[in-house]
């Protein structure tokens, strides 16, 4: 481990910010100086932002989402379309998707994918919430936005075989070619399942 340069109080402040992700020890090192040089202008406003979310932020019982309401503001807007819920692993993925204005539906938000190697079990997701507002008569549609890795494939899977007494239509995100994507420099599993999945023109 490398020397401290700093007191106590600013190397307690580096190794913080170097758990955070994408951020190594250097990062988090020269992070640390700028919030220290911006201490007016970012480091005390990133304070009181960081004890407002401690404070007010939950998850949703409903859909697992995060947001300082709960129930969230997706599953209480009631211009969301109520029969389509979209599955998702992460709220980050949640988040993604809604940068992407992607869907008008709700989420359900499983916290992980199955991972048998990881001990990730299906008690460690939230899949018996999801089953139950799949018996929700108002839901006709579960998309599966899940990741196309093989544990987000063995999720999706799963998944499915346990809506199927639920009468709902299951339908998973389209894998293939990327908007802007030149066929020459995709991968040999990308472009047999982009040829696999062809739609009409
Ligand atoms: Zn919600």
């Amino acid at each position: 481990m490398a020397a401290a340069v700093a007191g106590p109080e600013i190397e307690r402040l580096i190794q913080l910010l170097a758990r955070l992700p994408g951020l190594g020890p250097r990062s988090a090192r020269r992070a640390a100086l700028h919030l220290i040089k911006k201490r007016e202008a970012l480091m005390t406003p990133l304070a009181g932002a960081l004890q407002v979310a401690i404070d007010k932020i939950q998850v949703c019982s409903n859909c697992g989402n995060i947001d300082t309401q709960n129930p969230c503001t997706i599953c209480t807007d009631a211009r969301r379309e109520q029969s389509m819920i979209v599955v998702v692993a992460d709220v980050a993925d949640l988040w993604a998707l809604e940068r992407a204005h992607a869907t008008n539906g709700l989420y359900h938000v499983l916290g992980a994918t199955l991972s048998p190697l990881d001990g990730v079990g299906p008690q460690d997701l939230t899949i018996d919430a999801l089953v139950a507002r799949a018996h929700d008569p108002r839901v006709t549609e579960i998309i599966l936005a899940l990741n196309a890795t093989v544990d987000g494939q063995t999720t999706a899977h799963y998944i499915t075989d346990l809506l199927q007494e639920a009468g709902v239509k299951v339908t998973r995100l389209a894998h293939g070619v990327p908007v802007g994507g030149e066929l020459d420099y995709l991968d040999e599993g990308t472009l047999s399942a982009a040829m696999r999945q062809r739609t009409l023109f």
